[in-house]
C-alpha cells in the first residue's frame, strides 16, 4: 500500500488525484487531506477515503469541520501549522496542490520527512526553487512534476543525458484572450478571464493562463526543475494543447510529448512512477484533430514572459518577489479593483522597486527569507495597485 497525503485535496488537481485513487482503492492508504473553505467536500472525501487527518486552512471553520466529521474517528485540525503537521505525517507520496506560495511550507515539510513530492504547486518552485531542490537532495527525496508541461519534459528526458539537451520548448494554449485584439485586453472582465478554451482548472491558474503569467511561472519552474540555462527555455503558442512540451537535442532531434488535455495524465504519471499504468483519459484521435499548429508568442501582448526572463537572469529571491507580486495583483484583479493589464504593470513595478536593494534579492534562500520577500512583495504590490486602481 502506498501511503498518500493530498495538500489542496478539494481543488481541481486534488479532486483529479482522488479520482485516480478511487479507481485503485486497494493500492493506497490516504493519510491526510487538506482543503480551504469547502468543508463539505473535505469531510466527504476524508470519510470516503478513510483519511486519518483532515485539515482546513481556516481556523474559523474548525468547528464546522469537526461537526462534519463527527462519529467518523477522523482527526480534524485547522490553520497553517496544522497544514505543516499534515505534511509531516509519515507518507510515501504527497501531492502538493495548494494554490500559491502557501503551498511552500507544507511541501518543504513533506520533503523533510523524505516523501516523494508530486508538485503541482509551481509557485513554491518559483519562489524557492533552490531551497526545495536542495532539501530533496539532502533527504534523498524525489520531486516529480505534475504541471503538464514539466511532466512532458520529464517524460521526454527519460534515458537522456542533460548534456545533450539544447533547448526545451514549453507550449501555451494562449489562454482566453489569444484571439482578442490588443485594444480589448484592458477592458477584459474577471468572467472573461476565468474561462479557459482547453483546460478545466481552478480560477486563479485560469486567469494566469489568460495573462500568460502561468507560462511565465512555468518558464521559471522549468529552470529550477531541470537546472536549465534560461536561454534554452522557449515558449510556443499551440492552441490545440496536445503537445505539452518538446525537448531539443544536440543532434537536431526534438522529442515532443503529446497527450490529452486532462491533468489525470500528468497526475497519474507521477502517482505510478516509475511505472506506466492505464489511465482513464481520452485516447487521442489525431486524424480527427487534423492539424497541430504553433506560433511564436506575442511578447507585447504578454509582458509576463519578458518579466520571467528578467527573473531567471536575476535569480536569488527575485522569484519570490515575482510570485508574491503576481498573487497580489491577481487578488486585486479578482476583487475588481484593477484592470487586466494592470496586473503585469504592478508586477514589473514591484520587481523594479525591490530589486533595487541587491542585499535583499541576493540574501541566502531559506524559508524565512522567501516568506519575508513574499510578504514585502505583497505589501509593495498593494501600494502600487492603490495608484493603479480605477
Ligand atoms: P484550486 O483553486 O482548484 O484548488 C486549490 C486548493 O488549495 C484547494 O484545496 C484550496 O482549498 C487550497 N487552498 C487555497 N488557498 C489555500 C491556502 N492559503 N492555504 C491552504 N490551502 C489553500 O487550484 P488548482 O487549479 O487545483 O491548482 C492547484 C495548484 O496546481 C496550483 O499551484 C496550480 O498552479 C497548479 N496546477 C493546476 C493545474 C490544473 O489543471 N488545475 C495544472 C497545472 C498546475
Ligand atoms: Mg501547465
Amino acid at each position: 500500500m502506498k501511503r498518500v497525503t493530498i495538500l489542496g485535496a478539494t481543488g481541481s488537481i486534488g479532486q483529479n488525484t482522488l479520482d485516480l485513487i478511487r479507481r485503485a482503492p486497494q493500492e493506497f492508504e490516504v493519510v491526510a487531506l487538506t482543503g480551504g473553505r469547502n468543508i463539505a467536500q473535505l469531510a466527504a472525501d476524508a470519510r470516503e477515503f478513510r483519511a486519518s487527518l483532515a485539515v482546513t486552512a481556516h481556523d474559523d471553520l474548525l468547528d464546522d469541520l469537526r461537526a462534519a466529521l463527527a462519529g467518523s474517528g477522523i482527526e480534524a485540525a485547522s490553520g497553517a501549522q496544522a497544514l505543516i503537521e499534515a505534511a509531516a505525517r509519515p507518507a510515501d507520496w504527497v501531492m502538493s496542490a495548494i494554490v500559491g506560495a502557501a503551498g511552500l511550507p507544507p511541501g518543504l515539510t513533506a520533503l523533510e520527512q523524505g516523501a516523494t513530492l508530486a508538485l503541482a504547486n509551481k509557485e513554491s518552485l518559483v519562489a524557492a526553487g533552490p531551497l526545495l531542490m536542495a532539501t530533496a537532495a539532502r533527504k534523498g527525496a524525489r520531486i516529480l512534476p505534475v504541471d503538464s508541461e514539466h511532466s512532458a519534459i520529464f517524460q521526454a528526458l527519460v534515458g537522456e543525458d542533460m548534456e545533450a539537451v539544447r533547448r526545451v520548448i514549453i507550449t501555451a494554449s494562449g489562454g482566453a484572450f489569444r484571439d482578442w485584439p490588443m485594444e480589448r485586453l484592458a477592458g477584459a472582465t474577471i468572467e472573461e478571464a476565468s474561462t479557459h478554451p482547453n483546460w478545466d482548472m481552478g480560477q486563479r491558474i485560469t486567469i494566469d493562463s489568460a495573462s500568460m503569467f502561468n507560462k511565465a511561472l512555468e518558464m521559471i519552474e522549468a529552470r529550477e526543475f531541470f537546472a536549465l540555462d534560461p536561454d534554452k527555455i522557449e515558449v510556443l503558442v499551440h492552441p490545440e494543447s496536445l503537445v505539452h512540451a518538446l525537448v531539443g537535442f544536440c543532434d537536431g532531434g526534438l522529442m515532443a510529448h503529446v497527450g490529452p488535455p486532462d491533468m489525470r495524465h500528468a497526475i497519474g504519471y507521477a502517482l505510478n512512477w516509475p511505472e506506466r499504468r492505464e489511465l482513464p483519459v481520452e485516447v487521442l484521435d489525431l486524424a480527427a484533430t487534423g492539424q497541430l499548429t504553433f506560433r511564436a508568442p506575442d511578447t507585447a501582448r504578454y509582458p509576463a514572459l519578458r518579466l520571467a526572463r528578467e527573473v531567471m537572469r536575476a535569480r536569488g529571491l527575485s522569484g519570490a518577489v515575482f510570485n508574491g507580486a503576481k498573487e497580489r495583483a491577481l487578488d486585486h484583479f479578482i476583487a475588481g479593483r484593477i484592470g487586466f493589464l494592470a496586473m503585469s504593470a504592478i508586477v514589473e513595478e514591484v520587481l523594479t522597486r525591490l530589486s533595487a536593494d541587491k542585499g535583499l534579492i541576493d540574501a541566502e534562500i531559506t524559508l524565512d527569507t522567501v516568506m519575508h520577500l513574499d510578504h514585502l512583495s505583497r505589501v509593495c504590490a498593494d501600494e502600487v495597485a492603490q495608484k493603479q486602481s480605477r
